[in-house]
């Protein structure tokens, strides 16, 4: 997971030194802005403590039984406690059951570990019921509490913890890491949105684009209802250099052969907009959606200039129209 995440390298790095020296705290708090990978490195702490062959101490191997059921899900002696099912807070009850587990011997004989995420989520009854857990760790046993704002925390539970703080990283870093997974979108503005936390910006920059092809969506009912010109919005999806757009309506085009086929939307991939597909499905000749899903692929192949796609979407949006 470090691989993935670059700027979590020299925290893991760090924790490798400790756990070396046997100076690992019995419980570790992780602060850091949202965005900033800290499940995901506490989640790599628990997999490096769970692992029952680490060569170097600092990579866990992937392949033995406590690496297997960690990332199962299904390890023994791993524990997370979260809110419940939509509760904001974490309860006593919870805490005081972590605090029961963790007292017991391990299952495979090695760590035992439990994260609490988001720690700020307990409320006052469960803080202090971790504080016993805290004040007469077991052996073996690490805590790691996952912290967007520490200072919620209670002043006893916080001198009890290590902190670890997860630092905005450096923004070349964080750019370049960033641009693998944007596609082409520009991750400088979304990264300064995120206040520097990669991952917050990656959330932002997926969320606009499900907000963008949902107007896109829109706009191809209005095309298709009269209520658009399809000439404007032709141009409007013309001018995404990467034909987004045209991916999209291929897909929809898909799903809506898909509808046709079944009778039914269960079958559809775009979930989000099931509803509305079966409704354009239903108005639209099958006919229709088969000669226009060969022109968008032929189109998709063809290396014509941005001219030329320009007119093939027009046309398909113009037939879109002609449906009405
Ligand atoms: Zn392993």
């Amino acid at each position: 997971m470090p691989a993935q995440y670059p700027w979590l390298e020299p925290y893991r790095q760090k924790l490798a030194e400790v756990m070396a020296r046997n100076h690992l705290p019995h419980a570790l708090l992780v602060t850091g802005q949202p965005g900033m990978g800290k499940s995901a490195f506490s989640g790599m702490l628990a997999q490096l403590l769970l692992c029952e062959d680490r060569e170097d101490s600092a990579v866990p191997c992937g392949r033995c039984k406590g690496c297997v059921q960690f990332r199962a899900g299904s390890h023994p002696d791993y524990f997370v406690v979260a809110p419940e099912e939509e509760s904001q807070v974490i309860k006593v009850d919870q805490v005081r059951e972590l605090g029961e587990k963790l007292a017991l011997s391990s299952y495979h004989a090695g760590f035992k570990v439990a994260v609490i995420n988001p720690a700020e989520a307990m409320n006052i009854n469960a803080a202090n019921s971790l504080l016993k857990t805290l004040e007469e760790p077991s052996d073996n046993t690490v805590l790691v509490l996952i912290c967007t704002r520490p200072a919620r925390l209670p002043a006893t539970v916080r001198s009890r913890c290590q902190q670890l703080r997860i630092a905005a990283p450096d923004p070349a870093m964080a750019q370049a890491w960033l641009a693998t997974q944007l596609d082409g979108q520009d991750p400088e503005r979304y990264l300064q949105l995120a206040n520097g936390a990669p991952l917050e910006a990656l959330r932002l920059a997926e969320s606009q684009v499900i907000d963008s092809r949902r107007k896109q969506f829109l706009a191809l009912v209005s095309v298709l209802e009269g209520k658009a010109d399809p000439l404007a919005v032709a141009a409007d999806w013309g001018r995404d250099e990467r034909l987004q757009p045209v991916h999209w309506l291929r897909d929809w085009l898909m799903d809506m052969i898909r509808i046709r086929a079944t009778g039914q939307n269960g079958a559809v991939h775009s979930v989000d907009l099931a509803e509305g597909l079966a409704k354009l499905a239903s108005r639209l000749d099958g006919r229709i959606l088969f000669r226009q899903l060969d022109n968008i692929n032929r189109m998709l192949r063809s290396n014509d200039g941005s001219l030329n796609r320009q007119l093939m979407v027009e046309d398909i949006l113009l037939a879109w129209a002609a449906q009405q």
